[in-house]
């Protein structure tokens, strides 16, 4: 039976956006609702995942371990968050500056992978992320997307822009709770 998950992006979502590349412990600060949101979360997923582009690794900024230790670090920070959850990380260290990929979004190779590889369906998962790049990739795999973002966007690949974690668990809980199990889109 496959399973509905809750996709998320890093930085703008569990840690937040500073808007440069963040691999150190004291720079990356949990999104103050995402304990709330994610404790409301816990009725409709039993899996997260986080799907993050870190293209400072391809920059030799830091290293891929650097990037593992500091999600092993926010796994430990959010414990209470995360508990209820099977929660995967996935990390794209390319960047179109020093060499192709298919798995820095918006190409969707970790969507796929994720998907194959815990038994996920994305018909009935949810994409939350700051940037239309996250939302491409989800969309085209047939997920629902939230947008967080200051201002509304408009754009075939989003579904719904919000503008905070807060809005979207509003959103999510009165929707799913209606439509749990069924085709979200
Ligand atoms: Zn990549």
């Amino acid at each position: 039976m496959l399973r509905p998950a809750l996709f998320l992006d890093r930085d703008g979502v569990v840690i937040k956006e500073t808007g440069s590349y963040v691999w150190q412990k004291s720079k990356a600060i949990l999104e103050p609702d995402l304990q709330r949101f994610l404790f409301a979360m816990q009725n409709f997923f039993s899996i997260i995942v986080v799907i993050t582009n870190q293209g400072g690794v391809a920059k030799h900024l830091y290293s891929k371990r650097q990037v593992e230790y500091l999600h092993e670090d926010l796994m430990e920070r959010a414990e209470v968050a995360f508990h209820p959850f099977e929660v995967h990380w996935y990390f794209c260290p390319h960047h179109p500056s020093v060499g192709a990929c298919f798995c820095r979004k918006p190409d969707n190779l970790h969507f796929q992978r994720s998907i194959y590889t815990h038994g996920i369906d994305p018909h009935t998962s949810v994409m939350i992320g700051d940037q239309v790049r996250d939302m491409i990739p989800a969309r085209r795999m047939g997920m629902y997307t939230l947008l967080i973002s200051e201002s509304k966007i408009d754009d075939p690949s989003v579904n719904l822009s919000v503008t905070s974690l807060s809005e979207a668990q509003i959103h999510l809980q009165q929707r799913l709770a209606f439509d749990f199990g069924s085709q979200l889109t």
